[in-house]
């Protein structure tokens, strides 16, 4: 790594990190959003420079990936938080467990109840988001809108899992912000205080409509291959 990808680094992160002030600026808030720095498909040379300027707190979408290569970073620099905001199978539920400290993508009674037994077992669980399909996507992962209250029920009070707030994934052509003021509005009724929504192209969008954690992949990794 050399001086000069980490100051590239520090330049995106700090252009972000700005863009997400002004948009915190303009909405009026004075709470603060989480940056996940989502480093899917970027190995250790693209994630270390940003690491070096300062940011913690990154995204995966796959546990074998993450497994490949977050043990070997995280042993580096204490601090590091890793956030699962792909899907999960039921049968890569430990790996995922020993791996991240917030999963955004629980939206199913069988991975509910899974976790539910980890935790019974003495496992500790990492902080739970439950995704909602906004767009009720036939191809996207999430539990559908008009499920999402029974949901969100069956988890808390049948399993008595504590649940952190709310994520989504916007349809790609349609305009995200109905998308994240939807989402809002289930997290508020269920009395849910985080939300997990917003891109690299719709941060700003994400965080006037309440976005707490934005997950940005590649205006600070670059395209993806
Ligand atoms: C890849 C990914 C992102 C980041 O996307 P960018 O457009 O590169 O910022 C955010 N959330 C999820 C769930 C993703 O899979």
């Amino acid at each position: 790594m050399s001086a000069r990808d980490t100051k590239e680094a520090a330049g995106r992160l700090g252009d972000i990190r700005a863009r997400m002030a002004g948009a915190m600026r303009a909405a009026k808030r004075e709470d603060d959003a989480v940056l996940i720095a989502v480093s899917k498909t970027f190995g250790a040379a693209g994630i270390s420079p940003l690491i070096e300027a300062g940011q913690r707190v990154f995204g995966e979408n796959r546990v074998q990936e993450a497994a490949q290569k977050w043990p070997e970073l995280r042993a580096k620099i204490p601090g590091i938080e890793l956030h699962l905001i792909g899907p999960l199978q039921t049968n890569k539920l430990r790996q995922a467990l020993g791996l991240f400290d917030a999963i955004h993508t629980l939206d199913r009674p069988r991975l509910a109840e899974a976790l539910a037994r980890e935790r019974d077992a003495g496992v500790a669980l990492p902080r739970l988001f439950i995704q909602v399909n906004t767009g009720s996507e036939p191809q996207k992962a999430g539990v559908l809108p008009g499920d999402a209250d029974r949901f969100i029920g069956l988890c808390r009070e049948a399993l008595a899992l504590e649940v952190e707030g709310l994520m989504c994934i916007p349809p790609a052509a349609e305009d995200p912000a109905p998308h994240f003021t939807g989402l809002a509005e289930i997290a508020k009724r269920n009395g849910l205080s985080r939300l997990s929504m917003g891109m690299s192209a719709d941060f700003e969008v994400a965080i006037k409509c309440g976005a707490t954690h934005v997950r940005i992949g590649s205006a600070l990794f670059g395209s993806r291959a």
